[in-house]
């Protein structure tokens, strides 16, 4: 891909301090996470399903994408590192609201309504993210952690 996504590390990065003190005890439940192949492009697909358990939370279930292009200097190598660019999108509506729009001029996610909403959804977080500050919401946050740490230890997907 021409214009490579942002890495784990800046969207980390760029998470205000709230947002990283409400991912404690995620329970994420990983449904796929495998190599995939479009054309131009290869990265791991993980999808998963997150819920987070305290103060801040219903403890509803979201799902979350995220697309592993690998690092800048390791493009195939498809270990979740903080080098690592991503696509990711998450159906909670922070990350619609406040961020889908931002992460898609960052390459670095996609709209999903077809029909948005003009109101609600699909425009830029004028009031919300004013801005226009690139990062994740809880559920990312929790499930990156998770991933990072799992890949430290074991062995990644392979074709
Ligand atoms: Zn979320």
């Amino acid at each position: 891909m021409a214009l490579k996504p942002l890495t784990i590390r800046q969207l980390r990065t760029g998470t205000p301090e709230p947002i990283r003190g409400r991912i404690a005890s995620p329970v994420v439940k990983i449904i796929q996470n495998r190599i995939r192949k479009e054309p131009g492009a290869r990265y791991r697909y993980t999808y998963a399903q997150v819920r987070l358990w305290n103060e801040h939370s219903s403890g509803r279930p979201y799902s979350c994408i995220i697309k592993n292009y690998g690092s800048t200097r390791e493009p195939t190598n498809y270990r979740y590192t903080p080098d690592s660019h991503v696509w990711v999108h998450c159906s909670c509506p922070h990350f619609k609201f406040n961020l889908e729009v931002v992460l898609t001029l960052a390459k670095s996610s996609s709209i999903y309504d077809a029909k948005p909403n003009p109101r609600t959804g699909s425009i830029l977080p004028l009031i919300r993210n004013p801005r226009g500050q690139r990062f994740i919401c809880k559920h990312l946050f929790a499930l990156l952690l998770l991933v990072e740490g799992r890949d430290r230890k074991g062995a990644v997907p392979t074709i």
